[in-house]
């Protein structure tokens, strides 16, 4: 399996991340996508790349991104902008983002999310790198930067749990979509979105530290956890926990394309 989306650079993992790394080995993870939410947290999933790398080539291996989060979208200036710019055209960095619009939490204004997330957008495109999009209560501003964003564009709705406006226009723009841990919630209610997306667009995630799976919810999340989301996407789609892990680590190589990191 691959957790296409993990905060593993987040301090929660300080204390015991190398066991957090065996536990995913064990648990079959190849690969964790590291996504940072700011130019430190970059900054910090590159090292953390390298320097597992430097230690070990078993699995899982790490993969890398760089952006600004929509909750820190307020920091986002020139420098910033100078400073992703750096870290983005490292060919050791797979991916642009998190990037996106939350107006559930609005922790910085809605003009500048907007302005930080079509900034991300027109990087993505112009690297040839996928843009990671996390959408929340931004349906129609998220719909509508995605169909204005520069052609070429590849990436991920992460987290998926937003409405008919965001999904359509994320797959009309190739993008592929992300199942975390909610999809295992008693109260989720979006079969029909699961239904909605080929197969050949489908992605996995932990969203560590956030958002365990049932039976782990309310503790810490770690990518050994992506099994349950598996397991139960397997339910949704009738098929087995085997071919979703198969199929979806296939897509999360070809889209992050993992295979030409070494
Ligand atoms: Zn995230």
């Amino acid at each position: 399996m691959i957790d296409s989306h993990c905060h593993l650079a987040d301090p929660a993992f300080d204390s015991d991340r190398a066991d957090v790394l065996l536990r995913a080995r064990t648990a079959g993870v190849e690969t964790v996508v590291c996504v940072a939410d700011g130019v430190e947290a970059s900054q910090r999933c590159l090292e953390l790349a390298e320097s597992h790398r430097a230690v070990t080539d078993a699995a899982p291996q790490l993969a890398a991104t760089a952006g600004l989060h929509p909750h820190h979208a307020a920091d986002f200036d020139d420098a910033t902008a100078s400073a992703l710019e750096r870290l983005l055209s490292d060919p050791r960095v797979v991916a642009v983002g998190e990037t996106g619009l939350d107006y559930h939490y609005d922790r910085s204004p809605r003009e500048t999310q907007r302005a930080a997330f079509a900034w991300h957008l027109a990087q993505a495109a112009a690297l040839g790198k996928p843009v990671i999009v996390h959408a929340r209560e931004a349906d129609d501003d998220t719909a509508h930067l995605l169909m204005e964003a520069p052609a070429g564009l590849t990436g991920v709705l992460h987290c998926f749990s937003a409405g008919r406006p965001v999904l359509e226009a994320a797959l009309a723009r190739g993008l592929c979509v992300s199942w975390s841990g909610m999809i295992t919630f008693r109260n989720w209610d979006a079969e029909w979105a699961v239904e909605a997306v080929p197969g050949d667009r489908l992605l996995i995630e932990t969203d560590a530290p956030y958002l365990a799976p049932v039976p782990h919810r309310g503790k810490r999340n770690e990518p050994a956890f992506v099994a349950a989301t598996a397991a139960r996407l397997a339910e949704l789609r009738g098929t087995t926990p085997e071919l979703v892990a198969e199929l979806t680590a296939a897509n999360a190589r070809r889209l992050f394309r993992l295979g030409s990191l070494d």
